[in-house]
């Protein structure tokens, strides 16, 4: 992002406040395509006024939205699964564009981010309380699930399309009305999310978006109005996201930053680990909160791991998303490349041996933002590029002896988002998930995501809050219970 003028005519990223665009009057930045570096759009600055209006407009859109019966929200719903339906090329592009995604990338995140739609859909049987006849004599008891006001969701760069998805189309089916503050790096494909919510027939107000960074997010955190906050982001901002919200009264869940480690044995079935460790080490660019940092290589496992993982990076192509034979596109903008790049030579410091360098293949492709596969082999289990995150296409290889260490390194992690082993043991797999210190655990599979029915559930620094994203966790967190004691005289 930057304020530099420029000499191209770009357009103007809408607000929306009570179901209609609005052109923000707030200072403009400038967002930029990852695959060229060429200006894509001005990207507004909310007003405190506009942003005022917009939670005004979810307030007085909430009393009516909340008394529309569940089915007719989930209709609405359904329909709006319809409309993205239709419009799948133009979103996959669009993500691909401003996020430099590849297709395929984009293809799999719209399927995931459509699967929440589906999900949310089942409100009506996922809201159901308990009743218990006969709690005392002549008494019965039951429980309600009730939407709990204007609800306001925080969604990072990564995946424009899904972790919208992940909050809104539930809040919404629950009841509640929404203020959508997307990432400022990917806000287009954000105002698509919300432009097809209303052509899907979203009463005006129930879905608002507003975009800018802190100053935005603080104003949402201090309105009184707001009763909920939903993040997904890095670590530190979760941290602080939780705190102030948390301050200032509201419902909390932030979903932070990320170190995923894959432990290999020596029994792994090496082809399919090495096609899962590069698809999980790689894909997006390595920008996934899900994406495996750290390979833990156990006892003789390591180095024909290393050299075939080097093979399959130096035959990955790395170039614009939106080229059908890219495999790996840019990372998000010039100021992610510098940080990864630094990490890098970092990593030469401490010592780590560079098995492949992802530089060479940045210099070959001009403006972009372009990194190319990076692993360091041999690589110190305490130093710093084993420990940060890097969130950058660098994997780490940690040479130890037995399972007992591997597990011993991820608990060092001051994450816990996800972890994954390879192994043809069931007693080793079992060993694993039942000691392993992360949230999310894999078995011979890289990305861990678990389907939206199942919650998103990091530990440690990878989560602040009680109630995690998606699944049951998803519907507990946007409504509160109201628990009815009931005697009827005879
Ligand atoms: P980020 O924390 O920089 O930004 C996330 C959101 O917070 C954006 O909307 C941004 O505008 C806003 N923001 C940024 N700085 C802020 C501040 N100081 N105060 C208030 N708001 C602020 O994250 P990012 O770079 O967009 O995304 C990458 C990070 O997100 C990585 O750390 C990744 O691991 C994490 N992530 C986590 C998950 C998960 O499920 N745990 C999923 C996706 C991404």
């Amino acid at each position: 992002m930057s304020t530099s003028a420029t000499s191209v005519e770009l357009k103007p990223c809408p607000l929306y406040i009570n179901g209609q665009p609005v052109i923000s009057r707030g200072p403009k930045d400038v967002q930029y395509n990852p695959a060229n570096g060429e200006p894509l759009a001005e990207i507004p600055r909310t007003t405190p006024e506009e942003i005022s209006a917009a939670v005004e407009a979810a307030r007085q859109a909430f009393p009516s939205w909340s008394k529309t019966p569940v089915l007719q929200r989930c209709r609405i719903l359904f329909k709006y699964r319809e409309v993205l339906e239709a419009h799948a090329q133009e979103l996959i592009a669009l993500m691909t564009e401003e996020n430099g995604k590849t297709l395929e990338e984009s293809r799999g995140s719209f399927q995931r981010g459509i699967e929440c739609i589906e999900f949310a859909c089942g409100a009506p049987t996922l809201m159901m309380g308990e009743t218990v006849d006969q709690v005392g004599t002549g008494v019965d008891g039951w429980s309600t699930r009730n939407p709990i006001g204007v609800c306001v969701g925080i969604t990072p760069f990564n995946f424009p399309f899904m972790v919208p998805l992940w909050m809104f189309p539930m809040a919404i089916a629950c009841g509640n009305t929404f203020v959508l503050k997307p990432s400022d790096k990917v806000p287009r494909t954000a105002v698509r999310l919300v432009e097809l919510a209303y052509e899907a027939g979203l009463p005006a107000g129930v879905l608002n978006l507003v975009h800018g960074a802190k100053s935005t997010v603080d104003s949402l955190l201090a309105d009184p109005r707001v009763k909920a906050v939903s993040f997904v982001g890095s670590s530190t901002v979760a941290r602080y996201i939780y705190q102030t919200a948390a301050n200032n009264g509201k419902r909390v869940q932030a979903l932070g930053g990320a170190k995923n480690h894959s432990v290999v044995l020596p029994d792994a079935e090496m082809k399919s680990t090495v096609a899962a460790i590069m698809g999980s080490g790689f894909g997006c660019a390595g920008e996934r909160c899900l994406a495996t940092s750290v390979v833990v290589a156990v006892g003789e496992a390591a180095d024909s791991l290393v050299k075939e993982l080097v093979r399959a990076a130096d035959n990955l192509n790395v170039g614009p998303g939106c080229e059908t034979k890219t495999a790996m596109g840019p990372v998000i903008t010039g100021e992610a490349k510098k940080r990864i790049l630094s990490y890098i030579e970092l990593g030469e410091k401490e010592g780590a041996v560079l098995a492949r360098d992802g530089r060479k293949d940045a210099v070959a492709r001009g403006d972009g933002y372009f990194v190319g596969p990076t692993i360091f082999d041999n690589v110190d289990a305490n130093s710093r590029i084993a420990q940060e995150e890097i969130f950058g296409p660098v994997l780490s290889v940690i040479r130890v002896k037995n399972l007992k260490d591997a597990i011993e390194v991820i608990s060092k992690s001051e994450y816990g988002n996800a972890a994954s082993v390879f192994t043809r043991s069931g007693a080793a797999a079992r060993e694993f998930t039942q000691n392993v210190g992360a949230g999310m655990v894999g078995i011979n599979v890289g990305v861990p995501a678990p389907v939206a029915f199942f919650s998103f559930s990091g530990w440690k620094n990878s989560f602040f809050g009680d109630l995690h994203a998606l699944g049951k966790d998803a519907v507990h967190f946007y409504t509160e219970q109201r628990v009815v004691t009931c005697r009827w005289p005879d």
